[in-house]
């Protein structure tokens, strides 16, 4: 068969650009992935006990895209939700995004006074990076950001990317700020919600299409010469796309171990981090972001971050770090010497540390710029 189009990946990036080019293009779409369903990283899955579950770790979608959220809704009702997120420090579970309410619970009867001191410093922010607090002239503000690094940030990020903070991209912890505020959202998005029967239902959706033909559980080394093609969108991994000519790039991976119980949800809230103690960073339960009403018990996933072997585990994280873009750079001249008229983009890819919004965002971008508008 001869297309127009090859996408290798079925998730965010690929799905996107397959419904675009079949739908604004005319074109004759074939979609591959290697493993045996779509939605990538998002795939959801009802588990042996009647709960339906992220089998690559918990998605809650937020976005503050009009022009995503309208693509997505295309495919999809929603269930309004907003993630929240509850620490263990010190024996007490306290908001992150360390909020107002964490500072009452963790400073007692000094809270009110460093409150007063947050809102002096930050009269117009509604949070400040860790890094960024813990350089303030300000004792007292210094005080909480010390407190919030010592018992928020550093041990998590320490289990999350076997680095302390500072050896990060200042973006990574910045992801979870400190909050000027009681809003105890993980994040402050206009949209927020999941899928109402879920991502890999959206996903169908998405790629039902006349001109687009879905092949699972086939890699790109697996196609034969019956199969042709003008154009690729490559969205795995860049380094195993160049067979790791220049070395791997550093991924970090994940290992989930679930546990069900019968009856009703057992945490207050969707995710508990434990940034100090054991070996995991955090437990999630799919029930509070689901929304699902018809499951005898709640499943949660219990979240060890691990090394990444390529061929091995799986490439969660790409490593936001200096010298990482630099290995990237290796593989962008290669790019440019050895695949000039493949596109690459995705989480993978780009070795880019997208949100599910991002990666829709960079794929409607790239259809429009580099194929629409090339
Ligand atoms: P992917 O979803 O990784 O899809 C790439 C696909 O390509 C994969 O299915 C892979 O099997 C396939 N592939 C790779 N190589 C080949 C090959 N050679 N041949 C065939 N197929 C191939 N984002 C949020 O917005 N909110 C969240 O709460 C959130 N939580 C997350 C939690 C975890 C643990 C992780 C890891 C990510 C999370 N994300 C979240 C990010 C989200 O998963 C990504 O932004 C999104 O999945 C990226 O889509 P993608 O299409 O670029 O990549
Ligand atoms: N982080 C932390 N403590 C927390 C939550 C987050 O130190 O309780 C830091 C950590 O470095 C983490 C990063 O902030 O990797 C980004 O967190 P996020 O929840 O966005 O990570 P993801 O959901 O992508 O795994």
């Amino acid at each position: 068969m001869t297309y127009d189009w090859l996408i290798v990946g079925a998730g965010f990036t690929g799905a996107t650009v397959a419904r675009r080019l079949a739908e604004d293009a005319g074109q004759r779409v074939l979609v591959i992935d290697r493993r045996d369903h779509l939605a990538g990283n998002a795939f959801d899955e009802v588990d042996e006990h009647g709960v339906l579950v992220h089998r690559y770790g918990p998605h809650a979608f937020h976005t503050n895209s009009e022009r995503i959220w309208r693509f997505l809704s295309r495919f999809t009702d929603w269930h309004p939700y907003e993630h929240r997120v509850r620490a263990e420090i010190e024996g007490q579970l306290v908001p992150v995004p360390f909020n107002f309410d964490a500072l009452d619970a963790c400073f007692g009867a000094d809270a009110p006074r460093l409150e007063r001191a947050l809102r002096a410093a930050y009269p117009d922010q509604v949070h400040v990076p860790i890094l960024k607090m813990l350089e303030h002239a300000d004792a007292d503000v210094r005080r909480v950001a010390r407190y919030a690094f010592d018992h928020v940030f550093d041990g998590y990020t320490h289990k999350q990317w076997a680095l302390p903070p500072h050896d990060l991209d200042p973006s990574v912890t910045a992801r979870v700020p400190v909050r000027l505020s009681r809003d105890d959202r993980y994040f402050l998005d206009t949209y927020q919600a999941t899928p109402k029967d879920g991502f890999t239902a959206l996903f169908r959706r998405m790629l039902d299409h006349p001109s687009i033909d879905v092949r699972l559980g086939c890699a790109l080394g697996d196609l034969g010469t019956d199969d042709r093609w003008r154009r690729m969108l490559y969205t795995g991994p860049v380094d195993a796309y160049f067979d790791y000519a220049e070395g791997p790039l550093p991924y970090r991976s994940l290992r989930f171990e679930p546990i069900y119980q019968d009856g009703p949800t057992v945490q207050p809230v969707a995710q508990v981090n434990f940034p100090n103690a054991h070996a995991y960073t955090r437990i999630t339960e799919f029930r509070h972001m689901t929304g699902q009403t018809d499951a005898p018990g709640t499943t949660r996933f219990v979240e060890y971050p691990i090394a990444h072997t390529p061929g091995e585990t799986e490439p969660y994280y790409p490593i936001p770090r200096p010298e990482n873009r630099a290995h990237l750079e290796r593989y962008a001249r290669l790019v440019a010497q050895e695949a000039p008229h493949v596109l690459f983009a995705g989480r993978l890819a780009d070795y880019q540390y997208y949100n599910m919004d991002q990666a829709v965002g960079r794929a409607l971008a790239l259809f429009d710029k580099e194929i629409a508008g090339g």
